[in-house]
């Protein structure tokens, strides 16, 4: 009988990942913010590299992406033997669960913490530990009081993921040395590079040995399709992360267009620049109309309505003008609504219908 013929534990309590919608049905000229992908698109120079790459298709990839790693350190002023590079940083996320936890074992995460963090830790086995935040920030405190001899990993994304808060280093110092001997702390930068002049923790990992960052080219350099990230931490982590990853989980095309994306650093500023600019403008608008948000350090926006009712009413609406954009409450957050800080068209577009939800003349 098929019944007997049954997945690990954990695995069929893992919720599917909902990602954002891209479309809806009959409404054309739509807008999607619903996934926090850069309006601008990647570099120029990384979409014709990934062009030409197509020409060597017939080749299997480097098994040690070489390259891509002594570019990423290059920037970040890292040692390129402690980077490694996987498909997306979900599969760095993937790759820590599988080698430092499993059944029997804890893994924290935050009330508002990131999906993947969660499904990760059941795909291994591990039990997935939520944590109280304090109004929506992280709370050093709480996370230390919640570990325990079998507490193997403690995820934080820094800014968060749906949020968009963060918490300074002395704060994230403090937490790393607090933690007991066997967990290894996994500081989540895919909104890093947003933050101008953040290291995202790596000057922490270099200090430490419990420490691992993981960074993404999905966010701010607008290569969410290519799906590519990368980890760095201390040389024992990495080596075990290692010989777990698939030899061949990069393509050429994925490594070269990531490379030059990286180095193209004027396309990176301008993102963050207006990324940085576009926020502020968005975050006052809708202040203004009655929906706060936390200041966020990300490129998006926590919009807070009255009650769920209210923010559900406001994505149905919002949907009527072809602008997509974030339930939350499957993060703890029914009364907000995440949206993605595009362009300057779109900011415009989902403040002016907020404007006109809020006023009753939807
Ligand atoms: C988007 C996001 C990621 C990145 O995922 P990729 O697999 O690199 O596309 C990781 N962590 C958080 C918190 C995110 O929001």
């Amino acid at each position: 009988m098929s019944t007997d013929i049954q997945p690990q534990p954990g695995i069929t309590d893992i919720a599917l990942y909902e990602g954002g919608a891209a479309s809806l049905d009959g409404v054309k000229d739509v807008v999607k913010l619903s996934s926090n992908e850069n309006p601008f698109g990647p570099s120029e120079k990384a979409v014709e590299v990934y062009s030409k790459s197509s020409r060597a298709l017939h080749r299997y990839p480097s098994t040690d992406h070489k390259n891509l790693r002594e570019a990423i350190a290059k920037v970040h002023g890292l040692n390129a033997d402690r980077v490694i590079c996987g498909v997306g940083s979900d599969e760095v996320i993937a790759f820590l669960c599988q080698a430092y936890a499993g059944p029997g074992d804890e893994v924290i995460h935050t009330e508002h913490g990131f999906a993947m963090y969660r499904i990760s830790s059941l795909a291994a086995g591990a039990t997935p530990i939520e944590v109280k935040e304090r109004e929506r920030i992280t709370d050093v405190d709480a996370i230390l009081d919640a570990c325990n001899e079998k507490t193997k990993l403690v995820f934080i994304a820094n800014p968060n993921n749906p949020t968009g808060t963060m918490i300074g280093g002395s704060e994230i110092a403090r937490l790393a040395a607090g933690l007991p001997k066997q967990t290894l702390l996994v500081l989540d930068g895919a909104y890093a590079e947003y933050v101008e002049a953040f290291d995202g923790g790596a000057n922490l990992v270099d200090s430490r040995e419990n420490v691992v960052m993981t960074r993404t080219f999905s966010k701010l350099y607008g290569l969410g399709g290519l799906r590519v990230g990368w980890g760095y931490g201390p040389k024992h982590v990495i080596d075990v992360l290692n010989r777990i990853r698939g030899p061949f989980n990069l393509s050429q095309a994925q490594m070269e267009t990531a490379e030059a994306a990286v180095k193209d650093r004027e396309h990176a500023v301008r993102c963050r620049e207006e990324n940085t600019r576009l926020r502020a403008w968005l975050a006052e608008a809708l202040a203004e109309i009655g929906v706060p948000s936390d200041t966020s350090c990300a490129n998006f926006i926590l919009a807070r309505f009255a009650t769920p009712e209210e923010a559900n009413t406001c994505d149905d609406y919002l949907k009527t003008q072809g602008l997509i954009v974030r339930r939350v409450a499957g993060y703890n957050l029914p009364h907000c609504l995440r949206i993605t800080v595009g362009d300057e068209a779109s900011c415009r577009r989902v403040a002016h219908a907020v404007r006109q939800f809020k006023e009753g003349k939807a």
